[in-house]
C-alpha cells in the first residue's frame, strides 16, 4: 500500500490535470475583461515529472504597469511546489511526532531538506491562513485567484 502523501500528491495530480482556471483577473489593476491570451509556460505536476500548461494573459489596460500574468489553476500556488493540503499533512505528520522529516522525503520521494522548507512553509502559510482565510480549495472557483494574488503579495513581495 502506498504511503498517504504519495496517494494524497496523485490525487491532486489528478485534480491539477483538470486545469481548471479560475476567474481572469489582472493582479496588478483588477481588470476582468481587457485581457488576450499570450503564450504558456509549464509547471511540473506533484507526484509525477508531467507538466501542465498554464495560460499567460496581457492586460490591454492602457494604464497598467503589468505586461503579462498569469492566474494559477488550483490547486497550484505561486512558486511553492507542494499543495495547501500536503503541505498541511507534513506539518501535521512532523509537528505531531508521528514521522520525521526523512521518512516524509522518502514517501514524497523529495530531499530533506525540501521537506524541511514545506515544514517552514506549511507553518507560516496555516498561521497566516487562521487570521485572513477560510480555506480556498473548498471552492476554488471563487476563491483561488483572489487568494494566489495575496500569497505572493504576503510571502514573495518582491516577485508579486
Ligand atoms: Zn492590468
Amino acid at each position: 500500500m502506498s504511503h498517504p502523501l504519495s496517494s494524497m500528491l496523485e490525487r491532486v495530480d489528478e485534480i491539477a490535470k483538470q486545469n481548471f482556471t479560475p476567474q481572469v483577473v489582472c493582479p496588478t489593476c483588477g481588470e476582468r475583461h481587457c485581457h488576450i491570451k499570450h503564450g504558456f509556460y509549464r509547471r511540473y505536476l506533484f507526484a509525477g515529472s508531467d507538466c501542465v500548461k498554464i495560460q499567460r494573459y496581457r492586460c490591454l489596460n492602457s494604464s497598467c504597469p503589468r505586461c503579462t500574468f498569469s492566474c494559477l489553476p488550483h490547486p497550484f500556488l505561486p512558486i511553492v511546489r507542494l499543495p495547501l493540503c500536503v503541505l498541511f499533512a507534513i506539518v501535521d505528520m512532523v509537528q505531531n511526532a508521528q514521522a520525521t522529516i526523512a521518512a516524509v522525503a522518502r514517501a514524497c520521494s523529495r530531499s530533506w531538506s525540501t521537506i524541511r522548507r514545506a515544514v517552514g512553509t506549511g507553518g507560516k502559510l496555516r498561521r497566516w491562513m487562521r487570521s485572513e482565510w477560510a480555506s480556498p480549495c473548498l471552492n476554488p472557483a471563487r476563491r483561488w485567484s483572489a487568494f494566489t494574488r495575496a500569497f505572493s503579495f504576503a510571502f514573495f513581495p518582491g516577485r508579486f
